[in-house]
């Protein structure tokens, strides 16, 4: 009982750079480039990002100070807890120890205000006024919301129709938070104008909103865009993560044997293991595991392919694994996680044996989801159970070993907006969904006639 279960660090601790694995790469991640194979040069993103984020997407620089006005909004909550989940460990009866990092406890609810707080930030300093940007499920829109005001600047958020319908909540975060929330395909942008003249009925879809927002903020004064994920500067900044984790181990004398993270576009998982995957090319052995859902399984299934970013390719092609930028997911309630591509570095990563990846249907992840509720108390978004499962799986399967190990996964967020997906769960209305092979091939076909790797 004496084992410390809550490891928290001083403020004056809190990492002060972050750290980028491009440093570190054995071989370099292939550069995003145009429809005609060419590499895109840095001054083609300036439509699109200030130069300041551009230079972070293309340095190769190891550490990167995190400027002090973004490190005192982080400081409204990190660093963030490290904490052991004891009764989750005597419910599985594993003699593993399993912890968790608890980014739930920002404001927004999850991981992502890491990195829009530093994005509104370099924005600002850049002479920008309005971020536009789009959302699945809310959590992004509504970090970025929080953020933007908080560092003066205006926000809009197309967010896609499906959730903008289901989840009123995450869109009156936004509207508290001073941010303009438009349900994507809209008739606002010739992109959503053409979508919804092909199928009026449609759910919409990551990759539509991002056409949407795209096009918005280029054809816009003083305006530029925001993605919550996939880019190289995100997974930068979401590297205080799993930088906090390691002084927190140091701390108590461990070292993790896995690092788990779920993986939508791959920004909280990159944030976690990056740092484990710098000791691990420098000869540590730690496991890192991206987990994603079975009906939405871009890095297990996906092909590793120069694909778009979005479903208009407004942006350059990016080497990464995809299920097409045409692929439009089934409504799973994991709505962070429904995006068809991977970040270019997390795909690079599992590639160079740096990391593995497995997939998960979700009712194994709510059942988990609800053991991990009612022993530790907290309640994980649904992106979060993949990986709340997986560390369930590995603490078993040691235990089938006759091993102990130290297992640590990011607790990417809350809950707390998305209860409409428990009680569709408590109700029995959600089955598991594998995605069929003739469909995945078909949405693959959107791959024919780009650049090859
Ligand atoms: C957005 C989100 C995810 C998925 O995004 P990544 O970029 O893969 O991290 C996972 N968990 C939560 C709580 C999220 O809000």
């Amino acid at each position: 009982m004496s084992e410390q279960i809550r490891v928290v660090l001083d403020e004056k601790e809190m990492p002060r750079q972050w750290y980028n694995l491009n440093a570190d790469f054995r071989r370099p991640v292939p550069p995003p480039v145009g429809p005609d194979g060419k590499p895109i040069g840095p001054e083609q993103l300036a439509p699109v990002f200030p130069m300041n984020l551009i230079e972070q997407e293309v340095s190769t620089e190891r550490w990167i100070d995190i400027p002090d006005p973004v490190l005192e909004v982080l400081r409204i909550w990190r660093p963030s807890p490290l904490q052991r989940a004891v009764r989750l460990e005597r419910a599985l009866g594993t003699a593993s120890k399993i912890f968790y990092k608890n980014e739930g406890v920002s404001p927004a609810g999850s991981h992502k205000p890491n990195t829009a707080i530093a994005q509104a930030y370099y924005n600002k300093i850049f002479g920008i006024k309005h971020l536009i940007t789009e959302t699945g499920a809310g959590q992004w829109g509504s970090a970025m919301a929080m953020s933007c005001k908080l560092m003066g600047l205006d926000c809009k958020v197309f967010m896609v129709r499906i959730s903008f319908d289901q989840k009123p909540f995450r869109k009156m975060m936004m509207r508290t938070w001073g941010a303009e929330c438009v349900a994507s395909p809209s008739v606002e942008t010739r992109a959503g104008r053409e979508i919804l003249a092909q199928d009026p009925d449609t759910p919409g879809s990551l990759a539509i909103a991002i056409s949407e927002a795209i096009e918005t903020a280029v054809t816009a004064k003083d305006t530029r865009y925001c993605l919550g994920s996939v880019l190289n500067h995100v997974m930068l900044h979401q590297t205080i993560i799993g930088l906090e984790t390691k002084k927190q181990f140091e701390k108590i004398g461990l070292y993790p044997d896995v690092v788990i993270g779920c993986a939508g576009g791959g920004s909280n998982l990159a944030g976690m293991t990056f740092p484990f995957a710098c000791d691990k090319i420098h000869g540590r052995n730690v496991r890192l595991v991206a987990v994603e859902p079975a009906a939405c399984p871009s890095l297990t299934r996906g092909a590793y392919a120069y694909d778009s970013g979005d479903v208009a390719m407004m942006t350059p092609l990016m080497a990464m694994h995809t299920l097409g930028h045409a692929f439009v997911p089934q409504p799973i309630h994991a709505g962070g996680l429904r995006y068809h591509g991977m970040a270019p570095m997390v795909s690079h990563a599992v590639r160079e044996g740096l990391m593995e990846a497995t997939a998960i249907p979700q009712l194994e992840c709510y059942q988990a989801a609800v053991l991990f509720a009612q022993t530790e108390g907290f309640i994980p978004a649904p992106e979060t159970s993949h990986a709340i499962a997986q560390a369930i799986r590995e603490a078993k399967q040691a235990q089938e070993e006759g091993k102990q190990k130290v297992i640590v996964m990011n607790w990417s967020g809350h809950g707390l907006m998305d209860l409409a997906g428990y009680q569709a769960y408590f109700d029995g209305k959600l089955t598991d969904y594998h995605l069929p092979d003739d469909e995945l091939d078909k949405s693959l076909q959107c791959l024919k006639g780009l650049p090859k790797l």
